[in-house]
C-alpha cells in the first residue's frame, strides 16, 4: 500500500544540505504531518508524480492558482509564445495594459491596479497606500489571516482584547508591529471596541473574506457589513485580501459574494495574487482611481519592481483569465466542488468521524470537527494527530491535500468526476480507520 518514497528521501536529504529545511516555503517541509516531502517531477492535468514516478490527484494546485490545472494547452501555448519575444524588459508592454483592463472589468469599484510579482508585495503596498492615502498608521487585521510575510503583518495577538499585537516572527521588532491591531475574526464586539478606541487612528482594515489560511473559515454577512461601515464612518480604508480567494470562489472574488448578501458592497482596496498569474509569480493590488493616484510616480507612495509586470507572467495570467471567463466556468468548477464536498461528508458521517466542510466556487475546506469554526480558536481545537493519520491515508491512496490543518484546498477545472469519485473512495477507507 505504502508507495516507495526513497527518490523523495534522498531528494529531502539532498535539498537539506543547501535549502534552510529543504524548501523554499515552510508548509513544504512537512513538518505539520511528518514524513517526507513529495518532490514534484511533473504535473498535467489534475495530476502530479513525484520522483519516484507516483501519482497524486492534486487538491493544492500550487495553492490556488492552477484553477485549469497543469498543463492546459492555451496557457501553455501564451507562454510559449510570450517567452520567445522575450522574458524581461524594464519597459511597459501592451499586456500589462490587457491584464489590468481584463481584472478590472470584472471588479466593480477597482478603477485602477497595479500589477506586482507576489500577493506579500501586494498586502504589503497595500498597507503602505492605506497609510499613505489616510495619513494614519494603526492597521487593523485578524488572527489565523494571512497577507504575506510583510514584518508589520507578521503579527499576533496580544494579551487581552483589541491590544496591539506581538510578532509571530523573530526578526520583526516591537515597534514594527505597535500599529497593528489584531482581532479575532467574526468578533464583532471587538471590532466595534477596537473602532472605539482607535477609529480617527486607523488607517486601514485588512481582512481575508473568506479566510483561506486557516483552512477555510467565513466571515460572516453581519460582521462584513459592520467592517464595511466601521471604516467608512471612521474615514478608513477597507482592505480585501483576495489574494487566494479572487478568481477561485467567484469570477467577481469574495466581493462579488458577499454582494448578494450586502448590495453594493465594495471594499476600497483589493489585493489579488495567486489565480490571476496562473502559476507565473504575479500579483496586484488595486482601487479607486483616488487612492491609486497616491503612488508613485504620481503620488508620494513609493513602490516599484523589476519583475513586476513581467510579459511571460502577465501571458499566462490573460490566458488563464480567459479560459475562466467562459460561461458555465465557475457554475461547473462549484458543482464539482460540491460533489467532493458532500461526498466526504457522507463518507464521514457514515464511518462515524466529526466532519465539518464547506466550500465557494473552486475552494473548499474540512474539519475534523462537529460544527464550521468561525475564528481561528475554534479551528485549532481540531485534532492534529487524526489529521495526519487522515493526511498520510490520504497520501498513501494517491491523493495530494494540504499538509496541514490549517490550510484550504482547491479543486481545478481539470479534475474529472473519476477524480473526485477515487478521493471519496480514499478518505471512506481512511474514515474507518480513524
Ligand atoms: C498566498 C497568500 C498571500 C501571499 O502571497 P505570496 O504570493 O505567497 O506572497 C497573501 N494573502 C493571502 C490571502 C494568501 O493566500
Amino acid at each position: 500500500m505504502t508507495p516507495n518514497t526513497d527518490r523523495n528521501d534522498w531528494l529531502m536529504e539532498r535539498a537539506r544540505r543547501v535549502i534552510p529545511g529543504g524548501v523554499n516555503s515552510p508548509v513544504r517541509a512537512f513538518r505539520a504531518v511528518g514524513g517526507t516531502p513529495r518532490f514534484v517531477q511533473r504535473a498535467q492535468g489534475p495530476y502530479f508524480w513525484d520522483a519516484n514516478g507516483t501519482r497524486y490527484i492534486d487538491y493544492i494546485g500550487s495553492w490556488g492558482p492552477m484553477i485549469l490545472g497543469h498543463g492546459h494547452p492555451a496557457v501553455l501555448e501564451a507562454v510559449q509564445k510570450a517567452a520567445t519575444e522575450g522574458f524581461s524588459f524594464g519597459a511597459p508592454t501592451e499586456r500589462e495594459i490587457e491584464l489590468a483592463e481584463a481584472i478590472l472589468a470584472l471588479r466593480p469599484g477597482t478603477e485602477m491596479l497595479r500589477l506586482v510579482s507576489s500577493g506579500t508585495e501586494a498586502g504589503m503596498t497595500a498597507i503602505r497606500l492605506a497609510r499613505g492615502a489616510t495619513g494614519r498608521s494603526r492597521i487593523i487585521k485578524f488572527e489565523g489571516c494571512y497577507h504575506g510575510h510583510a514584518d508589520a503583518l507578521l503579527v499576533k495577538a496580544g494579551s487581552g482584547l483589541a491590544t496591539f499585537g506581538n510578532p509571530t516572527s523573530a526578526g520583526v521588532p516591537p515597534e514594527v508591529v505597535q500599529h497593528t491591531l489584531v482581532l479575532e475574526y467574526n468578533n464583532l464586539a471587538q471590532l466595534e471596541q477596537a473602532f472605539a478606541e482607535h477609529g480617527p487612528h486607523i488607517a486601514g482594515l485588512i481582512m481575508e473574506p473568506i479566510a483561506g489560511n486557516m483552512n477555510f473559515v467565513r466571515a460572516s454577512v453581519d460582521f462584513t457589513r459592520r467592517c464595511r461601515e466601521l471604516c467608512t464612518q471612521h474615514g478608513a480604508l477597507l482592505i480585501y485580501d483576495e489574494v487566494m480567494t479572487g478568481f477561485r470562489v467567484a469570477l467577481g472574488g469574495a466581493q462579488s459574494v458577499y454582494a448578494r448578501s450586502i448590495p453594493g458592497f465594495e471594499p476600497d482596496i483589493t489585493v489579488l495574487g495567486k489565480v490571476i498569474g496562473g502559476g507565473m509569480p504575479l500579483a496586484a493590488f488595486g482601487g479607486k482611481r483616488a487612492v491609486m493616484e497616491q503612488l508613485a510616480p504620481l503620488g508620494p507612495v513609493y513602490q516599484a519592481g523589476t519583475l513586476s509586470g513581467n510579459p511571460v507572467a502577465t501571458a499566462c495570467g490573460l490566458a488563464t483569465l480567459r479560459e475562466i471567463t467562459k460561461p458555465g466556468f465557475f457554475d461547473a468548477l462549484t458543482a464539482k466542488t460540491h460533489r467532493l464536498v458532500d461526498g466526504l461528508k457522507a463518507a464521514a458521517l457514515k464511518a462515524g468521524v466529526p466532519f465539518a466542510a464547506d466550500s465557494e466556487g473552486g475552494m473548499f475546506g474540512f474539519f475534523l470537527l462537529r460544527e464550521l469554526p468561525r475564528n481561528y480558536g475554534e479551528v485549532m481545537q481540531s485534532d492534529g494527530a487524526r489529521f495526519n493519520t487522515l493526511f498520510h491515508g490520504l497520501l498513501d491512496r494517491g491523493v495530494y491535500i494540504a499538509p496541514a490543518l490549517y490550510e484550504a484546498g482547491f479543486v481545478s477545472a481539470a479534475h474529472g468526476e473519476a477524480d473526485i469519485a477515487a478521493t471519496i473512495d480514499a478518505a471512506a477507507e481512511v474514515f474507518r480507520l480513524l
